[in-house]
C-alpha cells in the first residue's frame, strides 16, 4: 500500500465536502470521496464544553480517529463498507459501522503509541485521550441527548469499547491486533 496524506480542511459554520454539504452539528468527519478531513474549528470547545473531554490530547485523538478513517479508505475497507450498505438494512448496517468505528479508534491507538516513541506525549495525555473516546460512546451520548439507550441505532461503539479498542492500538502499535471485522467480542 502506497500512504497518500489526506488533507485537513479546518472550517467554521458549513463546508461543502465531495460528501455533500456539512454543517459543524455533525462533527469532525472524513470524506472517502475526496481523502479529506473536515473539523470546525468549534468542536475543540464542545469537546470540552458538551463532552467534558478537554486538553490538545482528546483532540488529538478525535484528529486521528479520521485519520483512522483515511487509512481505512487506502485499505479498502471503506469500499467494503459502501457495498455492505446497499445490501443490507440499516440495523444491520450499524453493526459493521461499530466495527469499522471502532477500528478507527483502534488505529488512533497505534499512532498514539508512536506519538510516544516520538516523546510528545506529556502526563496526562493518554488519560486525555481515553477520557474522549469514552466521552464520545454512543450509549453515554444518548444517555445524556435522551436518558436512554437504543443499542440497535450505535454507529460508534460503546464508551467502554471505544476506549478498550484505543488503548489496544495503543499498546500493540501496529496494524495486526486491529482486526474489529473478525473479533468475536468487541
Ligand atoms: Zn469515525
Amino acid at each position: 500500500m502506497v500512504y497518500r496524506e489526506p488533507i485537513l480542511v479546518l472550517y467554521s459554520g458549513s463546508v461543502q465536502s465531495a460528501c455533500g454539504m456539512a454543517g459543524s452539528a455533525v462533527g469532525p468527519f472524513y470524506c472517502p470521496a475526496d481523502e479529506k478531513l473536515y473539523i470546525d474549528l468549534s468542536f475543540y470547545d464542545d469537546l470540552q464544553t458538551q463532552f467534558k473531554a478537554p486538553g490538545d490530547f482528546a483532540m488529538a485523538y478525535v484528529i486521528a480517529h479520521e485519520v483512522g478513517h483515511h487509512v481505512q479508505k487506502l485499505l479498502g475497507i471503506s469500499d467494503e463498507m459502501a457495498k455492505i450498505r446497499s445490501r443490507v438494512s440499516e440495523e444491520e448496517y450499524n453493526k459493521y459501522s461499530v466495527r469499522l468505528e471502532l477500528q478507527a479508534d483502534y488505529l488512533a491507538g497505534v499512532w498514539a503509541h508512536h506519538a510516544q516513541g516520538m516523546g510528545v506525549l506529556e502526563k496526562g495525555d493518554l488519560e486525555e485521550a481515553l477520557n474522549a473516546a469514552s466521552a464520545v460512546g454512543d450509549d453515554t451520548i444518548q444517555q445524556r441527548a435522551r436518558g436512554y439507550v437504543v443499542p440497535e441505532s450505535f454507529t460508534h461503539g460503546t464508551s467502554e469499547q471505544r476506549k478498550k479498542w484505543f488503548y489496544r492500538g495503543f499498546e500493540a502499535g501496529n496494524l495486526e491486533e486491529g482486526d474489529t471485522f473478525g473479533a468475536g467480542n468487541l
